[in-house]
């Protein structure tokens, strides 16, 4: 039975005078796929239901924070039991201890964090804590990566391999882009070439352990190990960036599964359970420069906020060695079964996989990096999208976002994503 959105369209129509494009952010308007957006109104575990009463397997999970699934009820009842006692005080309170110790414990690089209330926050203030700390001004990102709409890091490459960058928005002021140098993700090579130029000015490089934001795309062997190497010698800080790995490509997230400690490290999603949270933390010392213990100027109203903490909480004491086998399972036969299905279909396509993190391309380049991500057909992909909906699979609407499994994911919901798969490439067949 084709599925219908009259209340997601009229819902949409009335927000588009509301709010620029109708949205909080743009990717919500699902302009990437051409499609009508979805508005949604429920969750429980893996699915989610629209506001026409349409359900949906769940692949984006808020864009990755609920890796237990929609409204597990442990964190429910966390978040109703704090919540009868203040949602806000501005002042400390023992739920932020108990949240940082959990980090501290699981992610290597980690000996104290700060709490902020988004990932853009979080690298903002690493970047800045890392400029602080070093006395320099320039840092190294790496094209098609996405680090939250901060200026410094809003910025596209200009020509050429190794270049300075260029505002990739407008109202992103170019003396900030020139502060920001890019280079191809997994190229080692063009990361070495800018040392040797500018060395001694950059404060920072941040990377993305397993890039997310151009899809799902992996680290080269011995591209992280090489960032660390040359770092360490010019005596700039590494910062990962681990919004999105942060506790779902492992246990102790991307550095603890690669064996790759940074110096700083950037958190959000998971472990806000839900709820707005980012974090920044790492190496003591300088971590220590931080205000009030140090002079670099860093703050927030709501940051360390009980809700969001104990959702954090909750969602990360659920996440045992074992969910990560869990997700290795089914991210396993997700790629295999994507992959087959557009075998028999003979449609082209690449998938990159880290844990529980999934990236397919509609193209057959091997993708290491912005410029293979892009040879996707993204007009296939569009029509995909919307074969994949109509079937009850809620993908991410860009096929440059990667897609994410949960705990509460089972088998069966695998076993119907793949028939998805495969009733969809039949109907793109060419
Ligand atoms: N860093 C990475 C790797 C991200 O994926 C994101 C968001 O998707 C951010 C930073 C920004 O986080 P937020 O949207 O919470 O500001």
């Amino acid at each position: 039975m084709t599925r219908t959105f009259d209340k997601s369209r009229e819902i949409f129509a009335e927000a588009e005078n509301l709010m620029p494009g109708g949205v909080n952010s743009p990717v919500r308007a699902f302009k990437a796929v051409e499609q009508e957006p979805i508005v949604m109104e429920k969750g429980h575990g893996a699915i989610i239901t629209d506001v026409d009463g349409n359900d949906y397997i769940d692949y984006v999970l808020s864009w990755g924070p609920l890796i237990i699934g929609h409204t597990h009820p442990d964190v429910v009842s966390a978040i109703q039991r704090v919540a009868t006692t203040g949602t806000s005080f501005g002042a400390s309170t023992q739920i932020e201890n108990e949240l940082a110790k959990e980090v501290i414990k699981r992610v290597p690089s980690v000996e104290m964090i700060r709490m902020v209330s988004s990932g853009t926050e979080a690298t903002m203030s690493a970047i800045r804590a890392a400029r602080g700390f070093t006395g320099r001004d320039k840092i190294l990102k790496f094209e098609g990566s996405y680090h939250g709409h901060g200026d410094s890091l809003l910025i596209k490459a200009g020509s050429g391999v190794a270049t300075l960058g260029l505002p990739d928005s407008p109202g992103v002021p170019m003396s900030i882009a020139q502060n920001t140098l890019t280079v191809p993700y997994n190229n080692l090579e063009a990361v070495l070439q800018v040392f040797e130029k500018y060395g001694e000015e950059i404060a920072a490089v941040i990377v993305e352990p397993v890039a997310g934001n151009m899809g799902c795309v992996p680290p080269l062997p011995g591209f992280l190990e090489g960032l660390r190497d040359v770092t360490t010698k010019a005596g700039t800080i590494l910062i990962f960036d681990e919004v999105m790995t942060g506790f779902r490509v492992g246990y102790h997230s991307a550095q603890g599964y690669y064996g790759v400690t940074p110096d700083l490290t950037c958190l959000g999603k998971v472990i806000g359970g839900g709820l707005p949270v980012g974090a920044f933390g790492g190496r003591r010392d300088i971590m220590e420069k931080i205000a009030p213990a140090g002079p670099i100027y860093q703050a927030g109203t709501l940051s360390g906020n009980p809700l969001a903490m104990t959702a954090g909480l909750e969602t990360i004491q659920h996440l045992t060695e074992d969910s990560y086998k869990h997700f290795e399972k089914l991210g396993d036969r997700l790629e295999a079964g994507f992959r087959e299905a557009a075998e028999t279909y003979n449609i082209p396509h690449t998938v990159n996989r880290a844990g529980s993190m999934i990236g397919y391309f509609l193209t057959n380049e091997k993708v290491i990096d912005f410029d293979t991500a892009k040879t996707s057909d993204l007009q296939l992909f569009a029509e995909y999208y919307g074969l994949m909906a109509q079937q009850g699979v809620f993908l991410p609407p860009s096929q440059f976002e990667g897609v994410f499994v949960s705990t509460a994911h089972t088998e069966e919901h695998i076993d119907h994503t793949i028939k998805a798969f495969q009733n969809a490439f039949k109907q793109l067949k060419r």
